[in-house]
């Protein structure tokens, strides 16, 4: 095993659409089987089976033996694997707010109050409320390098979760490492074309090439402020407790490595931002257990559920 930057090591893992359709349809669906996960996002069986084997490999779905059924196997999650709902809560919340696919996003209920939607986020060292405007995202001058370096994953099929649209937007935010570094970067405060391709080691076409893909998507916005600047728009913006999680969760699951070099730093406390989730009805602090997902009436055309009263 190299030296894997623990940050990289996520990045590679977690940013890549058909995992993250995987986790979510293991959370929400309690997929289980090779052949619940097939039929749901219609990947190829090849690039299934790589991306099962890599979430084994990683800790977070422990494989076994499944009698009695066409599928020799079945997959569920571990500690670890469970560990990252708070990473899928945060999608969920940014395609919700940012997305027009929010209508076909299940709801989030907090089964104690009956509270639905989306959580905010908070710092668990002072249990304030945390936005970007209240934390600093520190950097490492020598750390940026790893970040992007490791080892490369082997050619992407190009949609391969074509069958779940529900993940297009966000993906191009953290889709693959280089997005999602791209748009820490831009979380982190870097601006500049210049800032950057020092930061990331990329070519100017490449890196051009994903700062214009980021812009398309809505996620940097291009000014020209003596030179070529991006700034985050306020839909990229909000990405930030999908970062804030990656980040956790990236130590939680690497606790021997070395420091990333990557941090957020809660400025009213001093802290580093160790985030949860409260509850927007009742204010306590969110467990994995305390919510669950529900199916919406999800028919097409439909307008959204009504709010209703516990
Ligand atoms: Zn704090
Ligand atoms: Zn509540």
């Amino acid at each position: 095993m190299t030296q894997a930057n623990s940050v990289a090591a996520t990045f590679d893992l977690l940013g890549d659409r058909l995992t993250l359709s995987i986790l979510r349809q293991a959370f929400v669906d309690r997929a289980r089987r090779f052949s619940q996960w097939s039929d749901r996002t219609a990947a190829p069986p090849a690039v299934l089976t790589a991306r099962l084997a890599a979430l084994v490999d990683a800790g977070v779905l422990v494989r076994a033996p499944r009698a009695g059924s066409a599928d020799r196997y079945e997959y569920r999650l571990t500690e670890l694997g469970l560990g990252t709902w708070e990473i899928l809560v945060c999608v969920w919340a940014w395609q919700r707010e940012w997305t027009p696919e929010w209508t076909l996003l299940p709801e989030l209920v907090h089964t104690e109050c009956g509270h639905r939607g989306p959580p905010v986020l908070l710092c668990r060292s002072c249990g304030r409320t945390v936005t970007t405007h209240d934390t600093d995202v520190e950097l490492d001058p020598d750390a940026l390098w790893h970040l992007t370096s490791g080892r490369r994953r082997s050619m992407r099929v190009a949609d391969p979760a074509r069958g779940d649209a529900r993940f297009d937007e966000i993906m191009e935010a953290i889709g693959d490492r280089w997005s999602a570094a791209v748009t820490g970067l831009a979380l982190a405060g870097v601006r500049r074309f210049s800032d950057f391709r020092a930061a990331l080691n990329l070519s100017p076409t490449t890196l051009t090439e994903r700062l214009t893909r980021l812009v398309e998507a809505g996620i940097l916005q291009r000014a020209e402020a003596g030179g070529r600047e991006y700034r985050l728009t306020h839909r990229g913006r909000a990405l930030f407790g999908v970062f804030a999680f990656l980040l956790a969760w990236s130590e939680h699951a690497h606790p021997e490595a070395p420091e990333p070099g990557l941090r957020i730093r809660h400025k009213e406390c001093g802290a580093v931002l160790l985030p949860g989730l409260r509850c927007r009805g009742c204010e306590v602090v969110l467990g994995r257990r305390d919510v669950r997902f529900e199916q919406g009436p999800a028919s097409p055309g439909q307008s959204a559920a009504t709010p209703s009263e516990p």
